[in-house]
């Protein structure tokens, strides 16, 4: 856990600062990272985010030095690090268990990697009052670990790493193990953290909404791939593949069929309803993939995301290109909007978000008018079934 502290990366104005290159790997008959790459800013705060066995935690741990890569190159600032061992890489992780040790007071534990690298003991009691001003930790110094809480003890395994300045900080999962007031506090402060450092951050989740709130780009991973690489907004508007249209964000995925095409939308046909897409490209289910012309006959998934659907009562019409008719099963007050499910046809559910604010909710049991813009449809290749299963729950 203790790093060489080097100071001044000859890189520094750089935009790839660390490099994944061509770097795979492989446990036994499983492969865990297919060959992949990716460069990180200097100062960015990336997140790496996915669903559990993607291979999020592996790469991170290659960056950290504690598994080898079966292939490929990892540079920090120019230089290749993968032969070098974890106390001996400009980097330091951040576990999700908070690892202090139990039997030293908080500043022996921010201290220890100091001391190992033999730091004159002045500058140790200078940097670990750094540390600890840095996380808003100054009072607890001669505290043991068990005298915090979880929050405060994350908060100490954060100080423990940034007092070696690390030119990477990694994150793996920090903050699972904290309730939901707590996460979002340390979502802030992490945040705070990152501005005030300028140090990169690569930050490892499996919750879309902590990657949202805080990356500066998500890299999107299924399946030991890189889905897609973008800002939040970016991957929320414009998915370039149906796991990440289902992974981030909530999606009403409808089976359809491609009834006819014209110079610039398509007409699909699904149990309950004809939609209109305004698109003629059909984009594939996972990265594998390739985007390809849609033609009449495609089985596909038209995909909605439950803020572009509109509800009014049955029979009014608000002038969208899109209409369907059903009826309310449940609503629920999620304070700026209203969520309802709703079921069109037999079994088609649909979730829908409306601004709350001035509207009373609708009640179940009521039919509704479901509307939506032509250009809230995008359009997807079926997927297969094991992506199928992970998205369950997006609607
Ligand atoms: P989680 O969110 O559950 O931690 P993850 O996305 O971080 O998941 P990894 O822990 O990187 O996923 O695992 C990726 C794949 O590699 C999984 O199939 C996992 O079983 C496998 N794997 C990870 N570490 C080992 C290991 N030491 N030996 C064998 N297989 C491993």
């Amino acid at each position: 856990m203790t790093s060489t502290a080097t100071s001044t990366p000859s890189a520094e104005t750089g935009l790839d600062h660390l490099e994944i290159q061509g770097v795979k790997k492989v446990f036994g008959d499983n492969t865990a990272i297919e060959r992949l790459d990716l460069n990180v800013r200097k100062g960015e705060f990336l997140s790496l985010l996915g669903p559990s066995g993607c291979g999020k935690t592996t790469l991170l741990r290659m960056i950290a030095g504690f598994e080898t890569p079966t292939d490929g190159a990892i540079l920090l600032a120019g230089k290749d690090i993968v032969s070098l061992p974890p106390h001996r890489r400009p980097v330091n992780t951040v576990f999700q268990s908070y690892l202090l040790f139990p039997h030293m007071n908080i500043a022996d534990n921010i201290a220890y990697g100091l001391k190992q690298a033999k730091v004159p003991k002045p500058e140790i009691a200078q940097r670990v009052r750094d540390a600890l001003a840095l996380v808003q930790m100054e009072d607890f110094a001669g505290r043991k670990p068990e005298q915090l809480s979880g929050g405060q003890q994350q908060r100490i395994a954060l100080a423990r790493a940034l007092v070696n300045r690390p030119q990477v900080l990694l994150l793996d999962e920090p903050m699972s193990a904290l309730d939901r007031k707590l996460r979002e506090e340390m979502q802030l402060e992490l945040k705070r953290l990152h501005t005030k450092l300028d140090t990169t951050f690569v930050f490892v989740t499996h919750d879309q909404d902590e990657a949202l709130a805080m990356s500066d780009r998500i890299v999107v991973m299924y399946d030991g791939v890189i889905q897609q690489i973008g800002s939040g907004e970016d991957i929320y508007a414009n998915p370039h593949n149906g796991f990440v249209a289902g992974f981030i964000g909530k999606q009403n995925f409808i089976s359809a069929e491609v009834a006819s095409t014209d110079s610039t939308t398509a007409t699909l046909r699904t149990a309950n309803a004809v939609l209109t897409a305004p698109t003629l490209t059909l984009k594939p289910a996972t990265a594998a993939g390739e985007p390809r012309n849609l033609e009449v006959g495609d089985r596909v998934r038209a995909a909605i995301r439950p803020e572009r659907m509109h509800v009014a009562p049955a029979g009014e019409s608000s002038g969208e290109a899109n209409t369907a008719r059903g009826s309310v099963i449940s609503y629920s007050f999620l304070g700026d909007v209203i969520q309802y499910m709703i079921v069109v046809g037999d079994n088609d559910e649909i979730l829908a978000r409306v601004p709350a604010a001035g509207r009373e909710p609708i009640s179940a049991g009521t039919e509704v008018e479901l509307s939506w813009n032509a250009d809230a449809v995008a359009v997807y290749d079926r997927e297969p079934s094991a992506v199928a299963s992970l998205l369950e729950g997006g609607a």
